[in-house]
């Protein structure tokens, strides 16, 4: 399994799960409800409401996303003996603005423990597999590495074996390959690919 942006999480199946961008959609009205309640008087009854609507919006995102992650983690479990995917340490990533409201949107460390937790109860063991790992630059048929792979390339040819790659296709290759054993890996030769950092979402309380 392999975790994204675009979609959710891709498994070599391949199954593709969507990301549904939960908070996202929400941000209109959150912002149009947080407007709302900046305007209000300080300690008076409609302040008090109008926080309570604002929160109200932070708590669906929360639910929906949690039942999404629930649903998807039960099928994976379900469906398999054993899901190998990439360790994140998400509290240790490193910053990249750009992605990092997107990210949290899509809540993979959350996952990952829904997983572990579903996984022990329906007998399905989860590897968590070395971050540096470089499961989306190398090609899953010869093994080339491909350096220079960016994150907009969404498909790749390899220069050394021809081989046509989806992105996160090729990644839960690499990813299952090295969870049985085909490839060794060295952590020494690894190189960090681009890593974010997950900003928590709070309650806005003014
Ligand atoms: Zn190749």
């Amino acid at each position: 399994m392999d975790l994204g942006v675009k979609d959710f999480c891709i498994t070599n199946k391949p199954e593709k799960f969507e990301n549904p961008r939960y908070f996202q959609r929400s941000l209109r009205r959150l912002k149009i409800r947080q407007r709302r309640l900046s305007r209000k008087t300080k300690d008076s009854n409609n302040r008090k409401k109008a926080r309570v609507k604002v929160a109200k919006i932070h708590e669906k995102v929360v639910n929906q996303r949690l039942g999404y992650q629930q649903k998807i983690s039960l099928k994976l479990t379900n469906e398999n003996q054993v899901i190998s995917c990439e360790d994140l340490n998400i509290k240790g990533m490193v910053k990249n603005p750009k992605l990092a409201k997107q990210i949290s949107d899509v809540a993979w460390g959350k996952l990952l423990t829904l997983l572990e937790y579903k996984g022990d109860i329906y007998g399905c063991e989860i590897k968590r597999i070395d971050r540096f790992f470089p499961s989306s630059k190398r090609c899953s048929n010869c093994g080339y590495i491909k350096e220079d792979l960016t994150l907009k390339d969404r498909e790749w040819t390899c220069p050394e074996c021809h081989a046509h790659h989806d992105r996160d296709i090729n990644a839960c290759e690499n990813l299952l390959q090295f969870c049985d054993g085909y490839i060794e890996w060295e952590a020494s030769k690894s190189t960090p690919k681009e890593m974010v950092e997950i900003p928590c979402i709070k309650t806005v309380t003014p």
